[in-house]
């Protein structure tokens, strides 16, 4: 038994309605993966005539860990090691895409989007 359709058994209540279950889940999953999950695809999956894509997958663990209390942004996420001046980003969302200072070929996320250069290149500003 996949992993997603063990996961997708522990979700589905059997006393309630499938397909009104299957609608919403397939409906909260969308959201999660911004794209859309019929709910004949989940049920596909749980029924393993059809190998969940990876989207599905992480919107899966994701909507499992929002179960618990952890915000689907932060189940989405995964840890790197990053490089900062100060401990206190430990743990925290990064919210930009990383970029590649075309001066020096250091990788930083820019504290603005229209920063094209890393902050030995171009120190920034304080006000
Ligand atoms: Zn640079």
């Amino acid at each position: 038994m996949s992993e997603a359709s063990e996961i997708l058994i522990y979700l589905v209540d059997p006393s309630l309605p499938k397909v009104k279950q299957y609608e919403t889940l397939a409906g909260e999953l969308s959201k999660i993966a911004d794209t859309t999950f019929s709910w004949r695809y989940l049920l596909s999956v749980l029924n393993e005539t059809v190998r969940p894509s990876r989207a599905f997958t992480e919107a899966l663990r994701a909507h499992i860990l929002s179960l618990d209390g952890v915000p689907t942004i932060y189940a989405k996420s995964v840890p790197v090691q990053v490089r900062s001046k100060s401990a206190d980003i430990e743990g925290a969302y990064v919210m930009g895409a990383s970029k590649i200072c075309p001066k020096c070929a250091n990788k930083f996320v820019p504290n603005v989007p229209w920063r094209r250069f890393c902050p030995a290149c171009n120190p920034v500003r304080s006000c």
